[in-house]
C-alpha cells in the first residue's frame, strides 16, 4: 500500500534538499551544476525511450530526432575535444572506463594506473577492492610511482617500472593517466612514449578535468601522446550526469561494439541531448569558465594558506586545477571535519592523502579534505567570493561558531542562486515551482 502522502514525502525531501544547497556552500570537486535548459531536456520524453546500437543502425524504431540529436553530440564533442572518434552513449565516466577496459584487454593483462591515496579512483582499482579495472578480465592493476613533493607521477622511476614489468613478461596494455585528486597537469608525454614502446596504449581518465581540458585550462592530452580519454560530463564539464569516450579514430570500431552491446543495453537519451546542450555551452564559454575555475582554485589556496590552513602543494602553487587539497590532520582527520564542515552548510569531502595508509589512517578517516571550486564558478563567485569563502572555512574549522558560519555562508550564496556560462543565465533551484507545482501541491 502507499499513497499520496507517500508521494509527497519523496517531493518535499527533494525540494527541502534544493532549500539546504542553495544556502549551502557546494565544494565537492567532482560536482557542478548544470544550466536550465540542460535540466528541462533531462525531463524531457527521451528519457522514456529506447535506442540502442548507434545512430542509423538501431535495434528500436522510433529513433527519427533521437539519431539527429546524437550525431549533433557526437559533432560538438569532436569539435570541443578536437577528436576523431566520439561515443556519447557511456551512461557514467566509470562505465566509460569499463568499455575502454572490455575494448582493449584480455584475460591476463594488466593495467597501470594511480593508486587511490596518490589521486587515483576506483574505477582503476584492484579486483579485490572490486575496482572496476581489477573486475574486467581479472586485469592485474600496476600503480605508478608517485613523487610525493610535486603531487604527481614521478616520470623516471615510472618509467623504469614500466620497463621492468616487461622485462618480467607482464602483459602491460593501458596506462590510465588522470585521477580523482588531480591538482597539476601529468607528464603525458613524458610516459606515453615508453607505454608504446612496451605495448601499452596510453589512455587519460579526465573525469574531473575534461572541463579544464575543454577550456584549455590544463593539459591536452590527446595532443600530448594518449589515445583514449574518458571522462564524466558532470564534474568541471557543467552537465548532466554521465559519461564520453573520446580516441583516435582507430579505436572506434572496438570501442563502439565495448559500448553497445559490450557494457550497456540502452543508453539514456535524454542524456545524450543534455550532453549536446553542454557540449555547445562550452564551446562558447568553455575557455572563459574553465579560467574562472583555476584562477578561483588558486585564490581560494593562497587565501587559505595566509590564514594559517595546510594547504597540499604549498611550495609548488599549490593547484592548476579545479580542486585543493587540505591537510587537516591537526583538527582530527578529514571524516570529523567533513562532518562538522556539513553540519555548518559546507558541503566538501574527505580525502585520502598520499602517506595516509602508511600513517595508519584509512578511506573513513584520511588526513585530508579536498575543495573543488568548479560549482561556486559556475554559479558566479569570483575572486572576491573566494576570499570569503577562505575566511568562513578557516572560522568553521577553527571555532564551533555554528550559527555564524551558516549566516555567513547564506548571506554569500544569497546573491549567486544562478547558473552562468550560459546561453541564458537561469535559476540554478527551481525544482517544485512552476512545472512540478500541479503535481506535489494537488
Ligand atoms: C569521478 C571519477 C570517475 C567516475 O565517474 P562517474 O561518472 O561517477 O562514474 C572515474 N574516474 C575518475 C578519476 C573519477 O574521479
Amino acid at each position: 500500500m502507499s499513497d499520496l502522502s507517500d508521494y509527497r514525502k519523496i517531493t518535499s525531501l527533494v525540494k527541502q534538499h534544493e532549500k539546504w544547497f542553495s544556502e549551502s556552500l557546494p565544494l565537492i570537486a567532482s560536482e557542478n551544476v548544470a544550466s536550465r535548459g540542460v535540466r528541462e531536456v533531462l525531463a524531457s520524453d527521451l528519457g522514456q525511450r529506447y535506442a540502442e546500437g548507434w545512430p542509423g543502425e538501431r535495434v528500436y524504431a522510433g529513433c527519427r530526432y533521437i539519431d539527429q540529436i546524437e550525431l549533433s553530440a557526437i559533432d560538438l564533442a569532436k569539435r570541443l575535444f578536437k577528436a576523431e572518434f566520439v561515443d556519447v552513449r557511456p551512461v557514467s565516466g566509470a562505465c566509460a572506463n569499463l568499455a575502454v577496459y572490455s575494448a582493449l584487454s584480455e584475460p591476463n593483462d594488466s593495467l597501470m594506473a594511480l593508486s587511490i591515496p596518490n589521486g587515483g579512483h576506483v574505477s582503476a582499482g584492484k579486483k579485490e577492492f572490486s575496482g572496476t579495472a581489477g573486475l574486467v578480465h581479472g586485469l592485474q592493476i600496476e600503480y605508478f610511482a608517485f613523487d610525493k613533493a610535486n603531487m604527481n607521477i614521478d616520470i623516471d622511476e615510472s618509467k623504469k617500472k614500466l620497463r621492468a614489468l616487461h622485462a618480467e613478461g607482464s602483459r602491460l596494455k593501458m596506462i590510465m593517466f588522470g585521477g580523482s585528486l588531480l591538482l597539476f597537469p601529468q607528464p603525458v608525454r613524458e610516459l606515453s612514449e615508453v607505454a608504446l614502446e612496451i605495448g601499452a596504449i596510453p589512455c587519460y581518465d579526465a573525469a574531473h578535468v575534461a572541463g579544464l581540458i575543454a577550456g584549455g585550462e590544463f593539459q591536452d592530452p590527446l595532443r600530448e601522446g594518449a589515445h583514449l580519454m574518458t571522462f564524466s560530463t558532470h564534474k568541471t564539464l557543467f552537465g548532466p550526469q554521465g559519461g564520453t569516450i573520446v580516441a583516435k579514430a582507430e579505436y572506434g570500431e572496438g570501442i563502439k561494439k565495448a559500448v553497445f552491446p559490450g557494457t550497456s543495453s540502452n543508453h539514456h537519451l535524454h542524456n545524450v541531448a543534455a550532453k549536446a546542450l553542454t557540449f555547445a555551452e562550452f564551446l562558447k564559454y568553455g575557455r572563459a569558465y574553465a579560467g574562472d575555475v583555476v584562477r578561483n582554485a588558486f585564490a581560494l589556496a593562497e587565501r587559505l594558506s595566509e590564514l594559517g590552513e595546510k594547504v597540499i602543494g604549498e611550495n609548488i602553487g599549490y593547484t592548476k586545477s579545479h580542486q585543493i587539497a587540505l591537510d587537516v590532520t591537526r583538527y582530527g582527520d578529514g571524516g570529523f571535519v567533513e562532518k562538522k564542515l556539513e553540519s555548518m552548510n559546507i558541503i566538501a569531502n574527505r580525502q585520502l592523502l598520499p602517506g595516509d595508509l602508511q600513517a595508519g589512517r584509512h578511506y573513513t578517516n584520511p588526513g585530508g579534505v579536498r575543495l573543488g571550486v568548479s560549482e561556486l564558478t559556475r554559479l558566479g563567485m569570483k575572486k572576491n567570493e573566494m576570499q570569503e569563502v577562505a575566511d568562513i572555512l578557516h572560522l568553521a574549522l577553527n571555532s564551533e561558531k555554528t550559527s555564524e558560519v551558516k549566516r555567513r555562508v547564506s548571506r554569500l550564496r544569497r546573491s549567486h542562486q544562478e547558473v552562468h556560462y550560459s546561453f541564458k543565465t537561469s535559476a540554478a533551484y527551481f525544482y517544485g515551482q512552476a512545472g512540478a507545482k500541479s503535481v506535489s501541491s494537488s
